[in-house]
Protein backbone atom coordinates (compact mmCIF):
# COMPACT_ATOMS: atom_id res chain seq x y z
CA UNK A 1 0.00 0.00 0.00
CA UNK A 2 3.11 2.20 1.26
CA UNK A 3 5.69 0.14 -0.40
CA UNK A 4 6.35 2.37 -3.57
CA UNK A 5 7.23 5.89 -2.20
CA UNK A 6 6.14 9.40 -3.99
CA UNK A 7 4.18 10.51 -1.27
CA UNK A 8 4.93 12.61 1.88
CA UNK A 9 7.20 11.01 4.52
CA UNK A 10 4.50 11.43 7.04
CA UNK A 11 1.90 9.34 5.13
CA UNK A 12 4.33 6.49 7.11
CA UNK A 13 2.89 7.19 10.70
CA UNK A 14 -0.76 6.13 9.62
CA UNK A 15 0.26 2.82 7.98
CA UNK A 16 -0.38 0.26 10.16
CA UNK A 17 2.86 -2.08 11.21
CA UNK A 18 3.20 -4.95 8.86
CA UNK A 19 2.35 -8.06 10.59
CA UNK A 20 4.65 -10.23 10.96
CA UNK A 21 7.95 -8.75 12.09
CA UNK A 22 9.32 -12.60 12.43
CA UNK A 23 10.08 -12.27 9.02
CA UNK A 24 12.63 -10.04 9.77
CA UNK A 25 14.08 -12.34 13.10
CA UNK A 26 13.37 -15.33 10.88
CA UNK A 27 15.06 -16.88 7.73
CA UNK A 28 11.55 -18.12 7.48
CA UNK A 29 9.81 -16.63 4.30
CA UNK A 30 6.39 -16.53 5.91
CA UNK A 31 3.21 -15.85 3.61
CA UNK A 32 1.86 -13.44 5.68
CA UNK A 33 5.05 -11.54 6.16
CA UNK A 34 3.52 -8.64 4.14
CA UNK A 35 0.88 -8.33 5.32
CA UNK A 36 -0.30 -5.08 7.49
CA UNK A 37 -1.63 -5.47 10.87
CA UNK A 38 -5.48 -5.17 10.70
CA UNK A 39 -7.06 -2.17 12.32
CA UNK A 40 -9.16 -3.10 15.41
CA UNK A 41 -12.83 -2.30 15.04
CA UNK A 42 -15.97 -2.84 17.12
CA UNK A 43 -18.43 -1.40 14.83
CA UNK A 44 -19.62 -2.56 11.47
CA UNK A 45 -19.27 0.94 10.01
CA UNK A 46 -15.72 1.07 11.19
CA UNK A 47 -15.33 -2.14 9.96
CA UNK A 48 -16.19 -1.43 6.43
CA UNK A 49 -14.24 2.59 6.44
CA UNK A 50 -11.83 3.05 4.11
CA UNK A 51 -8.55 2.16 5.99
CA UNK A 52 -9.63 -1.01 7.47
CA UNK A 53 -11.17 -2.18 4.24
CA UNK A 54 -8.03 -0.89 2.29
CA UNK A 55 -5.74 -3.21 3.96
CA UNK A 56 -8.12 -6.24 3.89
CA UNK A 57 -7.89 -5.62 0.40
CA UNK A 58 -4.19 -5.42 0.34
CA UNK A 59 -3.77 -8.48 2.69
CA UNK A 60 -5.93 -10.30 0.04
CA UNK A 61 -4.17 -9.36 -2.67
CA UNK A 62 -1.62 -12.70 -2.53
CA UNK A 63 1.94 -12.56 -4.35
CA UNK A 64 1.15 -9.43 -6.28
CA UNK A 65 2.05 -7.38 -3.34
CA UNK A 66 5.71 -8.92 -3.48
CA UNK A 67 6.17 -6.80 -6.89
CA UNK A 68 9.26 -5.14 -6.46
CA UNK A 69 8.64 -2.77 -8.62
CA UNK A 70 5.42 -0.07 -8.97
CA UNK A 71 5.40 -0.79 -12.67
CA UNK A 72 5.18 -4.41 -11.87
CA UNK A 73 2.67 -4.07 -9.26
CA UNK A 74 0.38 -2.58 -11.18
CA UNK A 75 0.80 -4.78 -14.51
CA UNK A 76 0.10 -7.86 -12.37
CA UNK A 77 -2.51 -6.13 -10.48
CA UNK A 78 -3.73 -5.18 -14.17
CA UNK A 79 -3.61 -8.77 -15.70
CA UNK A 80 -5.58 -10.27 -12.74
CA UNK A 81 -7.96 -8.11 -12.05
CA UNK A 82 -9.07 -6.48 -15.39
CA UNK A 83 -10.81 -8.32 -18.45
CA UNK A 84 -9.59 -7.45 -21.68
CA UNK A 85 -12.84 -5.60 -23.70
CA UNK A 86 -14.12 -7.27 -26.16
CA UNK A 87 -12.73 -5.77 -29.44
CA UNK A 88 -16.21 -5.85 -31.01
CA UNK A 89 -17.48 -3.03 -28.41
CA UNK A 90 -15.51 -0.87 -30.39
CA UNK A 91 -16.75 -1.42 -34.16
CA UNK A 92 -19.52 1.60 -35.17
CA UNK A 93 -21.78 1.32 -38.04
CA UNK A 94 -23.13 4.50 -38.69
CA UNK A 95 -23.36 5.92 -35.16
CA UNK A 96 -25.13 2.50 -33.92
CA UNK A 97 -22.04 1.49 -31.25
CA UNK A 98 -23.68 3.88 -28.88
CA UNK A 99 -27.26 2.57 -28.94
CA UNK A 100 -25.95 -0.83 -29.02
CA UNK A 101 -24.23 -0.41 -25.66
CA UNK A 102 -27.01 1.51 -24.18
CA UNK A 103 -28.99 -1.69 -25.16
CA UNK A 104 -26.08 -3.77 -23.23
CA UNK A 105 -25.57 -1.83 -20.39
CA UNK A 106 -29.80 -1.74 -19.51
CA UNK A 107 -29.18 1.80 -19.73
CA UNK A 108 -31.39 2.60 -23.31
CA UNK A 109 -34.54 4.67 -23.80
CA UNK A 110 -36.65 1.33 -24.20
CA UNK A 111 -39.61 2.30 -21.82
CA UNK A 112 -38.26 -1.26 -19.74
CA UNK A 113 -35.31 0.23 -19.44
CA UNK A 114 -36.65 3.48 -18.48
CA UNK A 115 -38.98 2.03 -16.18
CA UNK A 116 -36.17 0.05 -14.19
CA UNK A 117 -34.30 2.94 -13.22
CA UNK A 118 -37.55 4.71 -12.06
CA UNK A 119 -37.38 7.17 -14.72
CA UNK A 120 -41.68 6.55 -16.41
CA UNK A 121 -44.35 4.74 -14.62
CA UNK A 122 -44.96 2.18 -17.20
CA UNK A 123 -42.58 -0.50 -19.12
CA UNK A 124 -45.00 -0.58 -21.90
CA UNK A 125 -44.17 -0.49 -25.05
CA UNK A 126 -45.45 2.91 -26.51
CA UNK A 127 -45.92 2.02 -30.13
CA UNK A 128 -47.97 -1.00 -30.05
CA UNK A 129 -48.92 -1.35 -26.25
CA UNK A 130 -48.72 -5.32 -26.65
CA UNK A 131 -45.97 -5.84 -24.06
CA UNK A 132 -43.41 -4.29 -22.04
CA UNK A 133 -40.78 -2.89 -24.16
CA UNK A 134 -37.66 -4.98 -23.32
CA UNK A 135 -34.95 -5.61 -25.78
CA UNK A 136 -36.65 -8.54 -26.97
CA UNK A 137 -39.92 -6.83 -27.86
CA UNK A 138 -37.66 -4.52 -29.48
CA UNK A 139 -35.86 -6.72 -31.71
CA UNK A 140 -38.27 -9.62 -31.64
CA UNK A 141 -41.98 -8.88 -31.38
CA UNK A 142 -42.73 -5.03 -31.90
CA UNK A 143 -44.99 -5.01 -35.04
CA UNK A 144 -43.34 -1.55 -35.98
CA UNK A 145 -40.11 -3.28 -36.62
CA UNK A 146 -41.48 -5.95 -39.02
CA UNK A 147 -39.43 -4.42 -42.05
CA UNK A 148 -35.78 -4.05 -40.28
CA UNK A 149 -36.13 -7.29 -38.49
CA UNK A 150 -36.56 -9.22 -41.72
CA UNK A 151 -33.33 -8.00 -42.75
CA UNK A 152 -31.86 -8.47 -39.53
CA UNK A 153 -32.97 -12.18 -39.62
CA UNK A 154 -31.94 -12.50 -42.94
CA UNK A 155 -28.65 -11.10 -42.04
CA UNK A 156 -28.60 -13.70 -39.50
CA UNK A 157 -28.88 -16.99 -41.42
CA UNK A 158 -25.60 -15.44 -43.21
CA UNK A 159 -23.83 -16.01 -40.20
CA UNK A 160 -25.46 -19.64 -38.52
CA UNK A 161 -27.39 -21.93 -40.21
CA UNK A 162 -31.29 -22.20 -40.09
CA UNK A 163 -31.29 -25.22 -38.04
CA UNK A 164 -29.30 -23.72 -35.98
CA UNK A 165 -31.30 -20.49 -35.63
CA UNK A 166 -34.60 -23.01 -35.62
CA UNK A 167 -32.90 -23.80 -31.72
CA UNK A 168 -32.28 -20.89 -30.53
CA UNK A 169 -34.75 -19.19 -28.09
CA UNK A 170 -35.69 -15.44 -27.64
CA UNK A 171 -33.03 -14.82 -25.17
CA UNK A 172 -30.46 -16.77 -27.24
CA UNK A 173 -31.07 -14.36 -30.20
CA UNK A 174 -31.24 -11.09 -28.00
CA UNK A 175 -27.73 -12.06 -27.01
CA UNK A 176 -26.30 -12.45 -30.16
CA UNK A 177 -27.71 -9.20 -31.19
CA UNK A 178 -26.59 -8.01 -27.99
CA UNK A 179 -22.96 -9.37 -27.25
CA UNK A 180 -22.66 -11.76 -30.57
CA UNK A 181 -20.95 -15.51 -29.39
CA UNK A 182 -17.57 -16.00 -28.39
CA UNK A 183 -17.20 -19.17 -29.77
CA UNK A 184 -17.88 -17.77 -33.32
CA UNK A 185 -15.07 -16.13 -35.18
CA UNK A 186 -14.07 -12.68 -35.42
CA UNK A 187 -15.42 -11.96 -38.55
CA UNK A 188 -19.05 -13.41 -37.55
CA UNK A 189 -18.78 -11.45 -34.71
CA UNK A 190 -18.08 -8.50 -36.55
CA UNK A 191 -20.69 -9.16 -39.07
CA UNK A 192 -23.05 -9.71 -35.97
CA UNK A 193 -21.99 -6.34 -34.81
CA UNK A 194 -22.74 -4.57 -38.20
CA UNK A 195 -26.02 -6.11 -38.63
CA UNK A 196 -27.52 -5.35 -34.80
CA UNK A 197 -26.23 -2.10 -35.72
CA UNK A 198 -28.30 -1.38 -38.83
CA UNK A 199 -31.44 -2.79 -37.00
CA UNK A 200 -30.91 -0.08 -34.58
CA UNK A 201 -30.08 2.77 -36.99
CA UNK A 202 -32.80 1.49 -39.20
CA UNK A 203 -35.27 1.38 -36.88
CA UNK A 204 -35.11 4.81 -35.66
CA UNK A 205 -36.62 3.93 -32.51
CA UNK A 206 -33.70 6.27 -30.63
ZN1 LIG B 1 -43.99 -2.59 -29.48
Amino acid sequence: MFHYGGHPAVVDTFCPAFRCPVGDKTHYSLRNANNLSLIKANHVKTYNSFVPKSIRDWNGMGVIKNSSTLEGFKTRYKRENFRKPNKIFNMDHNGGNVYLTRLRLGLSALSDHLYTHNIIDDPICKLCHLENETVAHYLLRCPNFARQRAIFLSGLLEIINADYLSTLRDNDIVNLFLFGDSEFPYQSNLELNKISQTYIIDSKRF
